[in-house]
């Protein structure tokens, strides 16, 4: 029989309610034998994740070095839900365990990654499945980063002896054993390590929206949906700030293949997004696939007659930038210009001694810092195929009174790139959506 990897989000785990409703579409699919769950996230629009939560406990340890009253609210949300769950389950000596391993991990990140542990806790209780701590199956290397291979073995070993399982999402151990997180949303990750261990023919990730929009439904309102999405896609909108899904989520999962279903926990009817390998863009129709994107960053802008017969220009920029430690984003130049963007928190603290340096080691004519910079992604195979994808996006803008501070198109023709202020962000993502989508 095959297998489903099951993810479930924050909003999904929030509370009693939201839980009953994962515990059904568990139990209404056999397959669905493996499954990763998320801290608790917010019941309304001003409650506060359990995640954070827990990032202002450790803070607060850091500070006056007693939790007492940050941890309290913490049990609290847990004890709700077991009582309201009527779970017969003694989560008041679990709470006490988190608290005093709090205390003496004393990190960040083992504070943080206790909302997905108690989360799965609880659930493994409630199904009446075997619990996994994510710290036995899940390693990072020297590096920080992801052990891929040693995770894959450890988790597929482990996975392999048993019907089902719940494991918590966004953590697992570095080198030392001591626990260490993915970034913000890495859940998501988990979900994809566990598919691809378990050689899952469909790694389902639900959700509190009825799929991979078009674009970001808290700035279109309704925005349509995307029924197919093929990986590359899902790579730029996500990373370019689609923040339905983490960036890093299809790494497990492409070299098996597996696909990916975006679904409601609360419209389960709905057959949500596919994510697959690869789709066929010709068939599709559609001239772009989604538009998304992110504020905050800073463009240095770099001024020098006859710079491109100047052997090493942009290396000696890209040195500076790698002395300080700043990767950047983008590079677009002309034929006496050359232009980097960064994220504006990579040069925090560090911006004026940055255009220092550029300026004393390659003597521009002229160098401007500007802040306050968004980029937006309009991304689709379709455009390979069909031309006039540059000329319509660029009337969008020009009609919505948008001004471009600069373009950069991908050689994959499956993305553009433009700059605006962060002030005109939302006007320019629906003057975008409104072109490709709602005109004929
Ligand atoms: P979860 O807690 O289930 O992991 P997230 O909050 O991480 O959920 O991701 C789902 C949210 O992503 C949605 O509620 C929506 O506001 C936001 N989002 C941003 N861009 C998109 C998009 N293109 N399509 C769908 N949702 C998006
Ligand atoms: N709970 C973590 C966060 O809020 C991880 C996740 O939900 O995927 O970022
Ligand atoms: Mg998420």
């Amino acid at each position: 029989m095959d297998i489903k990897v099951v993810k479930f989000g924050g909003t999904s785990m929030a509370d009693a309610e939201s839980i009953k409703k994962v515990c059904n579409i568990i139990k209404s699919d056999k397959q669905r034998r493996f499954v990763v769950v998320s801290a608790p996230g917010k019941r309304s629009g001003d409650d506060i994740k359990v995640t954070d939560l827990l990032y202002s406990c450790a803070h607060e340890l850091q500070i006056s070095g007693d939790i007492s009253e940050y941890f309290q609210k913490i049990k609290s949300r847990f004890k709700k839900i077991v009582s309201d769950l009527k779970l017969n389950f003694d989560i008041d000596t679990v709470l006490n365990e988190v608290e005093k391993g709090i205390y003496v991990n004393r990190t960040m990140e083992y504070a943080a990654s206790r909302g997905e542990y108690l989360s799965a806790r609880i659930l493994s209780e409630y199904l009446g499945y075997n619990f996994i701590d994510a710290k036995d199956i899940v390693f990072f290397n020297e590096k920080g980063q992801l052990d891929e291979e040693k995770t894959n073995a450890k988790t597929a070993a482990v996975l392999c002896n048993l019907d089902n399982a719940v494991v918590p999402g966004f953590y697992g151990a570095d080198i030392t054993g001591t626990v260490k997180t993915f970034s913000r949303g890495g859940s998501d990750v988990t979900g994809a390590i566990i598919a691809k261990a378990v050689n899952a023919s469909v790694y389902e990730n639900w959700t509190d929206v009825n799929g991979f929009m078009c674009t970001d439904p808290r700035i279109v309102k309704n925005p349509k949906r995307i029924e197919k999405l093929s990986y590359k896609e899902l790579r730029e909108l996500s990373y370019m700030g689609a923040n339905v899904l983490h960036p890093e989520s299809i790494f497990p999962l492409k070299s098996a293949g597996i696909p990916i279903n975006i679904r409601n926990t609360f419209e389960p009817e709905n057959s949500g997004t596919m994510i697959l390998p690869e789709i066929n863009e010709k068939d599709n129709g559609s001239l772009i696939t989604g538009i998304a994107g992110k504020k905050n960053f800073a463009l240095i802008s770099i001024e020098k007659s006859m710079m491109n017969s100047e052997l090493g220009f942009a290396r000696k920029v890209l040195t500076i930038l790698e002395e300080y430690e700043i990767s950047f984003e983008h590079m677009p130049s002309g034929i006496d210009t050359l232009c980097v963007i960064v994220a504006e928190s990579e040069l925090m603290g560090k911006s004026d001694a940055v255009i220092q340096k550029i300026t004393h080691t390659v003597n521009p004519d002229h160098i401007e810092l500007t802040n306050g910079i968004a980029l937006i992604a309009t991304v689709g195979h379709g455009m390979a195929f069909k031309p006039g994808t540059a000329a319509k996006l660029f009337k969008a803008l020009s009609d919505a009174d948008i001004n471009v501070k600069m373009i950069d198109q991908g050689s994959s023709e499956l993305n553009i790139i433009v700059a605006v202020a962060d002030v005109d962000y939302e006007k320019a993502i629906e003057a975008i959506y409104n072109q490709f989508f709602m005109q004929k």
